[in-house]
């Protein structure tokens, strides 16, 4: 999960990095109260999640608070690289004498964590790193070492900082070795560090990706999680905890394992160019255990996507019979009893199929017909959602 400069600024605060003190605001009154309570010079900054914001003209000086309201005006409702602006962030301003550029990232290639650190920060430093590659320096970090001082210190030296900055630098690289560390992100940048005029270093622009993997041990991340933009059926998905992606088509998918699942997907979209350019409508993995809540869980969400026209079922049989799935499905669609509206085909193969297929048949559910091969089955769920 990426987070919004102004949580990356929080994030940073509560671990010790220096930064300014901000609020956030929704309209530009808010902004102006905001302004007033931060008193004199305040930097207005759209809150989305894409890079570049500067340039856009989503970052703007007010020099009192009802320029900051003019400004928030103008900012909220920006469109930034498709990034609609309903937040800016309302920033004491910072007399700027240098940009640095710092990062802690985890590089997968090398299969470790990587430290970049430039003297030239600022909103150039994609070109900085593409034209002047030896002005960024890129240092490993041990995931059992991680940064302390004396890594520090050789993270500033590469990096050519100043002497009169080198301590604060060094203490902030500490400090953003514990955000990252600590809070499980797998980016911490800072963009630009700066160096104020009157000698103070400042993180003033932050990015932080978490480990969504890591959710299981950081339950203060949960609120982090920016609910507007989470599609609705996705976030009831995750709260049952099933594996779904919303996709643009008509045909519902409900599988086990992911590779058959993604095949799945493949095979319908190709189905359904016969009719009419139907297209899977989302990926859905029930994994190998699936009981008859789960698939009945899973069934409820595709049903409750009013994209979806049909819904096709395909498993196959391993630890988890196909006896057992056909069961999990009879049940499924007991427990949802009228909420189940849409014609749903099955195909399952695998251990035990005579024993499912049987069950299926002898429930003679009228939404379900089943087919023996996964391209009957993909081209009759296609042509069932083109009527
Ligand atoms: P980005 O373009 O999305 O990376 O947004 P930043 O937060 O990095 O802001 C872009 C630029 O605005 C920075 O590189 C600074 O030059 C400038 N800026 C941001 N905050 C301040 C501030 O408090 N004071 C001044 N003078 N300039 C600022
Ligand atoms: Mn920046």
């Amino acid at each position: 999960m990426d987070l919004f400069e102004y949580q990356a600024r929080d994030l940073f605060e509560k671990h010790g990095v220096p930064v300014l003190a901000a609020a956030i605001a929704t309209t530009a009154d808010e902004a102006e109260v905001m302004a007033t309570k931060l008193g004199g010079k305040v930097v207005v900054k759209a809150q989305v999640k894409v890079g570049g914001r500067g340039k856009a003209g989503g970052v703007k000086l007010a020099e009192n608070p009802s320029d900051a309201r003019e400004k928030a005006g103008a900012i909220l409702g920006m469109d930034i690289k498709g990034h609609i602006v309903h937040t800016v962030m309302i920033a004491a301003a910072a007399p700027i004498e240098s940009e640095y550029y710092l990062a802690i990232l985890l590089d997968r290639s090398n299969r470790t964590f990587l430290v970049m650190a430039s003297v030239s920060g600022g909103m150039d430093i994609e070109e900085v790193a593409h034209t002047a590659p030896e002005k960024l320096a890129k240092i490993p970090v041990s995931a059992v070492d991680g940064i302390s001082a004396t890594k520090a210190n050789e993270i500033i030296s590469a990096a050519n900082f100043p002497a009169d900055v080198a301590d604060q630098v060094a203490n902030v690289l500490v400090k953003l070795w514990e955000v990252f560390q600590s809070e499980d992100a797998t980016l911490v940048e800072v963009n630009p560090l700066v160096k104020t005029k009157d000698g103070k270093i400042i993180a003033l622009d932050g990015k932080v990706t978490l480990d969504d993997n890591a959710d299981f041990r950081q339950p203060d991340h949960e609120a982090l999680i920016d609910q507007a933009a989470e599609n609705p059926l996705e976030a009831v998905a995750k709260e049952k905890g099933l594996n779904y992606v919303k996709l643009d088509g008509e045909v519902g998918i409900i599988g086990n394992g992911a590779g058959l699942v993604m095949s799945t997907l493949d095979v319908v979209a190709y189905a359904g160019e016969k009719h009419g350019g139907v297209r899977p409508a989302n990926f859905l993995d029930i994994g190998g255990g699936a009981s008859a809540q789960v698939m009945a869980d899973g069934l409820s969400i595709i049903l409750g996507d009013r994209d979806v026209k049909s819904v096709f079922v395909n498993v196959f049989g391993g630890i988890t019979a196909c006896d057992a799935v056909a069961t999990g499905i009879v049940q499924a669609l007991e427990l949802l009893g009228s909420k189940a509206t849409k014609p749903i085909v099955v195909r399952l193969d695998g251990n035990n199929v005579m024993e499912g297929r049987a069950i299926l048949n002898q429930a003679a559910h009228p939404l379900v017909q089943q087919l023996d091969t996964m391209d009957g089955a993909a081209d009759r769920a296609a042509e069932l959602a083109a009527k």
